[in-house]
Order: C-alpha cells, then structure tokens, then sequence
C-alpha cells in the first residue's frame, strides 16, 4: 500500500452525493446498512438554485422523517400555477382600448377569468391548481436553494459519523472478473480503496461510473439553458406564473423569506452575450414580458444573484451491472420541463433502498437481482423522458404553428377537468401513465370534443366543495 492510502470495507458504496446519492445514503443508514457516500465537492453546495419539491418528492421526504423538519422560513408552498401566453394576447382577446403591455398590471388571484381572458394585457391559458390532488401532498413547496438537500446530508452525517466523506473524487472501479466489487478514489490527495458489495453510480449526467461501466448511452444536449435568479417578491406574489411565447419561457416562483425565483429560458452558450448586454437590458426583457415584475425585477443589481443551467437528457442502456447500478441524472437526466429530475433520482434511491436488504440477505448482487431496480422505475422515468421531449418541442418553439398548438392545449387544459388533471398528476410525480393517448391528443388539440371532460379519477379533490 502507498503511504498515505486507505482501506476502506463495506457493503455500499455510493459515488456523488447530489439528489438521488445522499437520499441513498440516509435510506440505507436508517436500514442499518454499512455505506459511505464519496462525493467530491470539498462540502456541501451552497450554490444559487431554485428548487421545487413536487408532491413525490415530498413523500420521499416525508418517509425519510424530513418533510416536517424542513426548516418555515424557508419553504414556501404554492398552489396554484397560472401560464400565460407572453408578448401580449391574441388580438381577439385583448380587451378594447387596452394595449398589449400595461405597466404596474396587479398580481392575479385564485378568481382568474378564463382561460383566452385578459389580465394587465396578458392572456392567462391555462390554472394548474395543485389543491386538486389528495392532501397531504396537494400543493408544490418552493425552497430556498439547497435546503431539502442540506437537511439529508446534515442528518446523513449525524446518523452515520465519516459515513460521507467529501473531496473525494472516484477514479476506477475494482473488479474481480465481471463482479464489480469497489472502487478507487482519491480522497483530499491520497489514494482510497473502498471495497463493497455494491456501487452506485449516482455521479450526476456526466458519469464517471457509468463510463467505466463502459454503459452504452445517449447525452443529448439542448439548444437551450435556464438563467436563473433568486430576487425580491411583492407580498402580493403568492401564486407561479409561467409565460410561453415564441422562443421565450419566464417563469416566476415565489419563494420563502421575501424572496422569487426566476426561471427564463436562453440560448445555450449565450450567458456571456446576456452579461455582455448588461442588467438593464435583461431587466427590460423580464419587464416586457410581465410588466408587474416591477419591483421584482429592479432587485436585480449585480450577475451573482443569476446562475446559468445547462440542460442534458441521458439515455442509459442499462442501469445494472454485476456489482453496480445508475442512479439519477447519471442513468436518465431529462429536461427540466418535466419539473421532476431531482424527484427521479429521489425515487431511484428509495427503490433501490427497498431491494438492497433482499440482496444482502441472499448475497446475491448479480445484474439479475438488481435489475428488478431498474424495472420498477424505466417506465416513469422513460415516460417522462418523452413528455419533457414534447414540452421542449412546443413550449420552446419559434413556430407559429406549434405556437398556436401550444396554446390551445393549454386552454383546453384550463376547462377540461380530466385532462388536466391527468397532466397535474404527472407533473407531480404520482402518476406513472403518460398524460395523454392518441385520442387524449386530438381533443387536447381541439380537434375531437371530449365527453369524459367533467370526469375526476376518485382520488382528486375538488378544491372549495
Ligand atoms: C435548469 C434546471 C432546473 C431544474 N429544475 C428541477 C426541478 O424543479 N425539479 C427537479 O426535480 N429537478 C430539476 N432539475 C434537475 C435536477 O437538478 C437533477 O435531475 C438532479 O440534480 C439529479 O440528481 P443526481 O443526484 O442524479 O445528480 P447531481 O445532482 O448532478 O449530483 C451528482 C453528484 O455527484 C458528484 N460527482 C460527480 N462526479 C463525481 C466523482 N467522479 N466522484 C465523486 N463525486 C462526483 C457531483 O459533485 C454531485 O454532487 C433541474 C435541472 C436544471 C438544469
């Protein structure tokens, strides 16, 4: 052994403690299961992200006995997200005499007219309204960046004293024949060797694990990335809005502590141009869109309240190996559209957790045993995968035509009832079956009447009755 190198033994080894690693590691520690969670970050991230738990995450959560022990200042739950069709309403809508943009236009409430109605100049579509799914999960909770995160890893590390080490960085896999059974790492500069009966590649979309899996894989990345900011809020400001118009998505969130998150779509690699052009003209951009973003807006005064994110879809060919599985972004990243790549690699952890006792009690740590894992959790996530895809393809759109296809799925979403909260369902995490078939499609598109329309699923709740 080098000087300085370290052995390490046990029966889990986890690579990367981003969403789907450290909820792994605190799953497996409440089970009383060795496992040390390697990540290379010199500690935990304290970087600018917003972040929206959806109703699954917020199960995980709950069953990991955090969701209650979130700290109040800093979550925020919001349920009801309006969209709205940016660069003003079709003309048919406008109200007479009013122009497309009107400065200081107000907040809109939960009594919203519908959807092709005109608010401050803005044409309102569609009312996803969260309070429709059963309680206690019925709403979406904004958090201050990281928080969920730092809450696993904090109690991670109290549960399991050195059973996360950061600044240590995976650097091969040991095998013995096609069994995978360890890894190497370095850890602050020294050479570490950790063996174990299983390691998961939870190594985020670029995946050292899952190349030297030599995993077969598709990384697609889109012509787009997010800006985001973390800003002021008016108290007013107590629902999402999200604004779709040609080649132009905002969205506003409000957040715990005074504060909003702002989500706006640019070309990838045009961060630079953005801050080369300067605050003013984004802060006009923003304004132009929601022109009572005011207030908002004007509390952007320097670019270290912003973070650019890029956006990647993996497509693993497979998740298991002898000895290993993929977990997260590092087996099926997709885009944020589908509001659920973090809740994903959550619910990979939480099923992985449930099979890894049944793998120890027969010793058994064979593809075969895990890829029950992995066929548990593909059709959601393939499923999701496909429904961002067609987000990306009509809410990112400089089409006219899709553009137009866009919005009238939206409207139709405000009114019918069934679709909607198909799609509601999805989005939240709790449905497994794609949001619509072909027939579902064309009446979506309004091109077939629905007869079904006023028809809920037993378990939605009809808020105010
Ligand atoms: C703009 C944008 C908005 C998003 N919004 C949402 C949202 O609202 N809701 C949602 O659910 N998801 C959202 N996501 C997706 C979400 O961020 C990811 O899906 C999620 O972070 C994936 O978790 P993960 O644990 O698989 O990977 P990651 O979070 O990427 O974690 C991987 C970890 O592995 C570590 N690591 C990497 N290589 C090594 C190595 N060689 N050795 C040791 N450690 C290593 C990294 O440092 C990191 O900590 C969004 C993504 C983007 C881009």
């Amino acid at each position: 052994m080098k000087p300085g190198a370290e052995q390490v033994r046990t029966d889990v080894v986890i690579v990367g403690a981003g969403g789907g690693g450290a909820v792994l590691g605190l799953a497996l520690a409440q089970k009383g299961i060795r496992t040390l969670v390697l990540e290379q970050a010199a500690g935990p991230p304290g970087g600018l992200r917003g972040e929206i738990l959806q109703p699954n995450g917020q199960q995980v959560l709950d069953r990991l006995g955090l969701l209650g022990a979130l700290p109040s200042e800093a979550v925020k739950p919001v349920r009801l997200f309006h969209f709205y069709r940016a660069g003003g309403p079709r003309e048919g809508a406008r109200p007479r005499g009013e122009k497309p943009v009107l400065a200081g236009a107000g907040w809109v409430g939960a009594s919203t007219p519908g959807a092709g109605g005109c608010e401050g100049g803005r044409e309102r579509l569609c009312t996803v309204d969260y309070g429709m799914l059963p309680p206690p999960y019925n709403r979406a909770i904004v958090t201050l960046p990281n928080v969920a995160h730092h809450a696993i890893l904090h109690t991670l590390e109290s549960r399991v004293p050195g059973g996360l080490r950061y600044g240590a960085t995976f650097t091969r896999l040991l095998r013995e024949g096609t069994q995978v059974v360890g890894v190497e790492a370095k850890w602050e500069g020294s050479p570490l060797t950790v063996s174990a009966k299983l390691v998961v590649g939870a190594d985020g979309a670029l995946s050292k694990v899952r190349e030297a899996l030599a995993i077969p894989f598709k990384l697609h990345l889109y012509n787009e990335g997010y800006l985001i900011a973390i800003l002021d809020r008016p108290a007013e400001m107590e629902e999402a809005r999200y604004f779709v118009g040609r080649q132009t998505i905002l969205g506003t969130f409000p957040a715990a502590a005074g504060k909003a998150y702002l989500f706006y779509m640019i070309p990838a690699g045009s961060m630079a141009q953005i801050k080369a052009d300067g605050l003013e003209v984004l802060r006009g951009r923003w304004l132009n869109i929601d022109p009572s973003l005011e207030k908002t807006v004007q509390s952007l005064v320097d670019w270290e309240q912003t973070a650019y994110m890029p956006t990647g879809r993996v497509r693993a060919s497979r998740w298991v190996a002898d000895g290993a599985v993929l977990i997260g972004d590092a087996a099926h990243a997709m885009n944020p559209h589908a509001s659920q790549g973090r809740m994903q690699a959550m619910m990979d952890a939480m099923t992985l957790a449930e099979l890894i006792p049944a793998c120890m009690e027969r010793g058994d740590w064979s593809a075969s045993a895990l890829a029950a894992y992995e066929r548990s959790r593909r059709p959601q996530v393939d499923m999701l995968q496909k429904m961002a895809d067609e987000q990306v393809l009509f809410w990112n759109t400089g089409n006219p035509l899709l553009a137009l296809l866009r919005d009238r799925v939206f409207r139709t979403l405000d009114r019918n009832k069934r679709l909607g909260y198909r799609v509601l369902a999805v989005t939240a995490g709790l449905s497994t079956q794609a949001p619509f078939g072909l027939l579902d499609r064309l009446m979506a598109a309004g091109f077939l009447p629905d007869p079904q329309a006023d028809h809920l699923p037993t378990e939605a709740v009809v808020p105010g009755r």
